[in-house]
């Protein structure tokens, strides 16, 4: 293949846009944001989740109180119906039976208060976890929610620069005969760089020195000719600094 030496020359201009275009891509791909993200999300699952079990215990404790509050007062409600009776005209007998079940009725009130003391101090406790759980999980969410904000920011910086690139590969295009714009981006989406300087004898692309019958070679090769890397396959541009 040929093309005018000056031509090849702006494959170098093209190689560092579509190098800096690999750049971007690849910085979106491997964002140390995206994995910080992934660990976030699961702490913050892991705090709401959390928020929801204890949130759980307490609505189970609410509802163990309230029966205990409506046992209490069935209790106090008997109690009170056995002294009016008493204050009325009972027989020997039935003052025994009544003040036999006051005293039982006693006994099952203070057993069922201390128990409701107990739920509710347990309830209290729980309150607390709530609360703590709760802020917990809001400084989870906060964590994320930045993480998150940092990704997008770079995300749109990227955005910005592939356009910018995008739009200078669009104006270079027009400068390539077809045929050498398509080899070109053949070997690059092969080996991912498409043409290369060659440097001292070096070729840009694979970093390795060419020799010297490959050197020879391409000395004798027209500067119109189309050369390519025997290694790495890259286009390689011929300048005064090529070591040729
Ligand atoms: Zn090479």
């Amino acid at each position: 293949m040929r093309a005018d030496p000056a031509v090849q020359r702006r494959l170098l201009d093209l190689a560092e846009v579509d190098a800096e275009l690999n750049r971007i891509d690849h910085r979106r791909r491997t964002l140390p944001e995206l994995v910080e993200i992934v660990e976030r999300e699961n702490v913050e699952r892991t705090k709401r989740d959390k928020v929801i079990a204890i949130q759980t215990t307490l609505r189970d404790l609410n509802r163990d109180a309230i029966r205990q509050e409506t046992e209490i007062e069935a209790v106090r409600a008997r109690e009170e119906r056995d002294r009016t009776l008493l204050q009325g005209n009972v027989s020997a007998r039935q003052l025994v039976d009544l003040e036999h079940e006051l005293g039982t009725l006693s006994r099952r009130q203070t057993s069922l208060e201390d128990d409701l003391l107990e739920l509710m101090e347990r309830r209290e406790a729980v309150e607390q976890d709530v609360a703590h759980a709760k802020s917990e999980h809001e400084a989870a969410e906060t964590a994320l929610a930045d993480v998150r904000k940092r990704r997008d920011e770079v995300f749109g910086d990227l955005e910005v620069s592939e356009i910018r690139r995008t739009k200078d590969r669009a104006q270079l295009v027009p400068v390539f005969p077809a045929d050498l714009l398509a080899l070109y981006d053949r070997i690059r989406k092969q080996k991912g760089i498409g043409a290369a300087l060659l440097r001292a004898r070096k070729c840009g692309a694979c970093r390795l020195e060419l020799d010297r019958n490959a050197i020879a070679h391409i000395r004798d090769t027209a500067p119109e000719e189309v050369v390519r890397c025997d290694e790495c396959g890259a286009i390689l541009v011929r300048t005064p600094e090529s070591g040729l």
